[in-house]
């Protein structure tokens, strides 16, 4: 079916951009790309294109700019938070074929590499050098290092060491007026010379231009590793232990909770062994042999305070693969128990998560909606799943509802709505539950003097009045450079 929504001399000037094998226009074959792993939104776009070099993705960006049709940046689209969702009448321009490691320096511990690489094909090319890369999404097996800077991805060790934008020495980006630009080092060197431009870009979710290259530090695999499961009788138990140990001044690598609700659905899809009860500890130490065998035992001791009836240490590498498999599957394994569900990001204090944990078990009793819950503790990022069944008139609908409900008490409980998984198109209508009119302002100030044609992944990350429109926060105050007719808020 041909495209009847992008007109021919602009479709002419993508092909022109990338070739005809680039192109894709079909409307049967767009569709394909018509949400990311939020599939409760969806938009059609215009065109896809897939570029091999940034000097084709400048090519596309330029026909864009001049245009001004609105560009999505697409990964492998497992996005949770609808940052991939096209925008109406956008081209996407999918990454898929930037995926070459480009130079591996071990000496210097980096790696460069184009945006479509996966998160695990960095650590696979390192691996026999006994190197790794370090921000470990569960999603890693399919999700790319451009995804993993848009959105600042984090994962089960970055606990102990750092999101992703901490691994970032430098990345390329088309701007979104096809300009080419390097931020950080294009040469690997820590440098903390001029404004933090990476820092700026990392986890603006596509919305600055489109990354092209990235300069990733890799890191040491450590001596040994320990990892150590813990069964709880109450969430308070194990909320407790977490405190304890980050009290200690120990720095597991990870330290990671589910409920029985995410232990049964991992059972049923993984069959990790766990035992089952109201909380599950999983944590990891890794480091020289001496000290994490002395910190295992401290660990163990305060799990048997704190009335861990069950502890077991993985006594081998397999063991260990399979604990973590059981982890990491436990998004998709929910498809075990619910036929579908929406996965929040939330962060809390650590200290809050009794309280909140309770608060939405009430929530969850009232709405009459299942909510389970796998989470980063050690950082007190929650993932809460709310289940529902979408061919149930209006259940869909009490979900998202719900799942609105556990962002705003994140925020209420002194936290954020989202810890590694963006605000994208999902959560701009709970932004200004969390900032202050001016402060979203400021924040729209650093994109327009990126994308002044606002046109790099538009009506993302920030509320509009016709999404949602809610406003906390007080009155809005123009900016003095704003009043004075110098910088303008769209
Ligand atoms: C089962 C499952 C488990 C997950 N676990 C985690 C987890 O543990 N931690 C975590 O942080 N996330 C997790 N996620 C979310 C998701 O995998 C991450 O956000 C990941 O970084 C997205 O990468 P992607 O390649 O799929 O990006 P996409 O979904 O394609 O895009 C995500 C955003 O990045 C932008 N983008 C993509 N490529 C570029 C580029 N080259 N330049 C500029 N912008 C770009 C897009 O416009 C979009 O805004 C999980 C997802 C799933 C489905």
């Amino acid at each position: 079916m041909a495209n009847s929504v992008m007109n021919a001399t602009i479709l002419a000037e993508l092909k022109s951009a990338v070739g005809e094998q680039g192109l894709i226009v079909d409307r049967n074959q767009v569709q394909t790309y018509e949400c990311d792993g939020l599939t409760n939104f969806r938009t059609t776009p215009a065109a896809v294109v897939l570029p091999r070099t940034t000097a084709e993705v400048q090519a596309v960006v330029r026909v864009c700019a001049r245009h001004a049709i609105p560009f999505v940046a697409r990964g492998a689209g497992t996005g949770l938070s609808g940052g991939a969702l096209p925008a109406e009448g956008c081209v996407v321009i999918g990454m898929a074929r930037m995926n070459r490691v480009l130079a591996v320096d071990l000496e210097n511990a980096r790696i460069t590499v184009e945006p479509g690489v996966t998160n695990t094909q960095v650590t696979e090319r390192v691996r026999a050098a006994g190197y790794f890369y370090a921000p470990d999404p569960s999603s890693q097996t399919v999700c790319t290092i451009g995804g993993n800077l848009a959105e600042n991805a984090g994962g089960a060790h970055c606990l102990k060491y750092g999101f992703t934008v901490t691994h970032v020495l430098g990345c390329e980006v088309v701007l979104p007026n096809g300009e080419v630009r390097w931020f950080g080092s294009e040469h690997g060197v820590v440098d903390a010379l001029g404004y933090d431009l990476p820092g700026v870009f990392i986890g603006s979710e596509g919305t600055l231009g489109v990354a092209t290259k990235a300069v990733l530090k890799i890191v040491r695999r450590p001596e040994a590793v320990q990892t150590l499961l813990a069964a709880f009788s109450t969430v308070t138990d194990a909320a407790q232990t977490v405190s304890d140990m980050i009290a200690a001044g120990m720095l597991p690598a990870a330290i990671e909770m589910m409920d029985r609700l995410s232990i049964t659905a991992a059972e049923a899809a993984v069959h990790a062994g766990y035992p089952m009860c109201e909380a599950l500890l999983l944590v990891e130490l890794d480091g020289p042999r001496a000290e994490v065998d002395a910190q295992i035992d401290e660990v163990r001791a305060l799990c048997a305070k704190n009335n861990a009836w069950e502890q077991r240490l993985a006594q081998t590498d397999a063991e260990r693969v399979l604990v973590w498999k059981g982890r990491k599957a436990a998004f998709a394994a929910m498809g075990r128990i619910a036929s579908h569900y929406i996965v929040q990001d939330g962060v809390i204090p650590r200290t809050a998560l009794p309280k909140v944990l309770a608060k939405m078990q009430e929530m969850s009793d009232e709405t009459g909606l299942r909510i389970a819950n796998v989470f980063h503790a050690g950082d007190g990022n929650l993932h809460p799943m709310v289940l529902y069944d979408a061919t149930v008139p209006g259940e869909e609908d009490r979900a998202l509802i719900l799942s609105y409900d556990i962002l705003r008490l994140c925020v209420d409980a002194g936290g954020s709505i989202t810890g590694e998984h963006g605000v994208g198109r999902e959560k701009q209508c709970v932004m200004s539950y969390m900032f202050h009119e001016p402060d979203l302002a400021t924040m729209q100030r650093v994109r327009h003097a990126f994308d002044p044609q606002n046109i790099s992944n538009p009506e993302k990350v920030f509320p509009t009045p016709r999404l949602c429109g809610e406003r906390r926060h007080g009155a809005y105050a123009p900016h003095p450079v704003e009043a004075a007719g110098i910088a303008e808020v769209f």
